[in-house]
């Protein structure tokens, strides 16, 4: 990495500093915050601890140049993004080596979330440049004529605070950043602390494309100590967060009547219908639950299989997940260490509730270091908390149904709501399943997931709020101004009908 020299201005040795005002700076707190490699334990670096201090002086630089960015042609704006994408697949692998190593994902899928959020860049630059207006004559609406003539067009909302969570660390900043400054917005990025060095890098990318300073800045620090001061501050005009759902409605307490677009945690089922295609519908899951060992939101996270199909899938699906490799994301496992010896304890309680509850072990449930191997467990039951909360690891319950109607209603009773799935051959009653689930998505016959980007992405109840999705994330970053013109009696022509 050291022989970029553009990635020097960004760190001292192992120190990261943050971005602010097109500079890179150390805190005043004189706080740091040391990043470990989850698989081998090794120190990665340290990243800035911000103040509250450092905070307001971040806020206050996006703040003034909001307007010099706002009056960018839109066109410069877009040659922006489209400049930056092109740097971040120039430089894909090193950073994406940095991201393997600070979050221990697998290599590949590392060097992939980089050159995914760089189609995410040029996508947006693309819709962006299509931001069109609209003019409305009076006339339709019962008392009025076409002397009053409404112009809309779109103007931004000020400074986005853009928060995301450890996972993608990189995509899910980035899939929030573009569209707000192709919208005219500056930008106050505050990554996580586990996964805090990748999207630093979105500094130097954004500063070589020529973003002018202060549009775009980095704040680091926890969000114990600073999280609660960004969000409820005043000058902060609205907020793009992902992450848990603990996190996300407590952060919707402090912000207060901010415009909020919150992606939150989630719960997805796959309900799996006796006419299922069985080799289709086991790769589905397999990859669905366990890649990146299960730290996705919309991993599948519990399966309802209807009585005939079950014991036949069951028996495939742990087949299957047996022979997943474990071990280095360097040489690309697919089941790699959890983020942090927390989540592991998290997720063995789940199991060990589960077992003690009468589930039956299929596989797994073994542990070294962060390393959690694939765990399936059987005939789970409602009464068991695995069948309610989200492990963000890799373990995945089968609650057997008796009847599409059961398996909407266990649906249905979770308080999450981001995506499910239908497996069958039968489209119509796929199609009668989905009108009833109450999730933001549906996949019929596919794993859930996120994207393609430019399809809208969303959470019912604790799932979320607001629509993600390229075009949906550039209407909810700015909005409608209104001009209306009222034509006056003088120079107006009279038009008879003679009939
Ligand atoms: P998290 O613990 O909620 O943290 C998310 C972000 O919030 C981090 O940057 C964190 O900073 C920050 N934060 C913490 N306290 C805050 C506060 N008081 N105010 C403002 N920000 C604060 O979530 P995570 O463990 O990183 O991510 C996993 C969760 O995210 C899962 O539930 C998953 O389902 C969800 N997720 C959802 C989606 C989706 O699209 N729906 C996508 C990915 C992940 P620190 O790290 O410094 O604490």
């Amino acid at each position: 990495m050291n022989e970029i020299k553009e990635f020097s201005p960004m760190k001292d040795g192992l120190n990261y500093k943050y971005y602010i005002n097109g500079k890179w700076n150390v805190s005043e707190s004189g706080d740091v915050i040391a990043i470990y490699n989850p698989y081998s334990n090794e120190l990665i670096g340290y990243v800035q601890g911000c103040s509250k201090k450092d905070a307001d002086e971040v806020i206050n630089s996006a703040k003034e140049n909001v307007d010099c960015w706002e009056n960018t042609p839109l066109e410069e704006r877009v040659n922006v993004l489209r400049r930056a994408a092109d740097l971040m697949l120039k430089w894909a692998e090193p950073i994406g080596r940095i991201l393997m190593q600070e979050i221990g994902k697998p290599l590949k899928s590392a060097i992939s979330e980089i050159r995914r959020t760089a189609d995410i860049f040029y996508a947006t630059a693309d819709a962006g440049s299509q931001i069109v207006g609209e003019t409305i004559m009076g006339d339709s609406f019962k008392g009025f004529t076409k002397d009053k003539i409404s112009m809309t067009y779109r103007v931004p909302l000020g400074v986005i605070l853009c928060i995301g969570p450890f996972n993608y660390p990189f995509n899910l900043t980035g899939s929030k950043i573009a569209p707000a400054l192709v919208a005219g917005n500056s930008v106050i990025m505050k990554p996580p602390s586990e996964g805090a060095i990748t999207p630093l890098y979105l500094g130097v990318i954004l500063e070589k494309a020529g973003i002018p300073p202060g549009v775009f800045n980095i704040i680091t620090g926890r969000g114990s100590e600073i999280g609660d001061y960004l969000t409820g501050h005043p000058k902060i005009d609205m907020i793009s967060f992902t992450g848990s759902s603990e996190t996300g409605r407590h952060l919707a307490k402090v912000a207060g009547m901010k415009p909020l677009l919150l992606e939150l945690g989630g719960k997805d089922a796959a309900i799996v219908l006796d006419d299922a295609d069985l080799e289709l519908t086991t790769k589905a899951i397999v990859k669905g639950a366990f890649s990146f060992s299960g730290q996705r939101c919309t991993a599948v996270k519990r399966v309802l299989p209807m009585p005939r199909i079950a014991d036949l899938l069951v028996e495939k699906v742990t087949k299957e997940v047996m022979s997943l490799s474990i071990g280095d994301p360097a040489e690309n496992k697919v089941i790699g260490p959890l983020i942090n010896s927390k989540r592991c304890d998290f997720v063995q309680g789940l199991i060990d509730d589960a077992l003690s509850k009468g589930a039956t072990l299929k596989c797994g449930n073994r542990r070294e270091g962060n390393i959690m191997w694939p765990t399936i467990l059987d005939n789970v039951t409602i009464d068991m908390r695995i069948a309610w909360e989200e492990p963000f690891g890799p373990v995945l319950p089968f609650i057997r149904i008796r009847s599409a109607e059961e398996a909407i209603e266990i649906s249905n009773k979770s308080e999450y709501g981001l995506q499910g799935m239908i497996f069958t051959n039968n489209i119509d009653l796929a199609f009668n399943i989905a009108q009833e689930l109450e999730v933001g998505t549906v996949q019929i016959n596919g794993q859930s997931e996120r994207g393609p980007d430019h399809f809208p992405f969303l959470g019912t109840k604790s799932s979320g709020l607001g629509t993600q999705g390229i075009k949906y994330s550039i209407e909810a970053m700015s909005r409608p101004k209104v001009v209306v013109m009222n034509l006056s009696e003088k120079g107006k022509l009279i038009h008879e009908c003679r009939g």
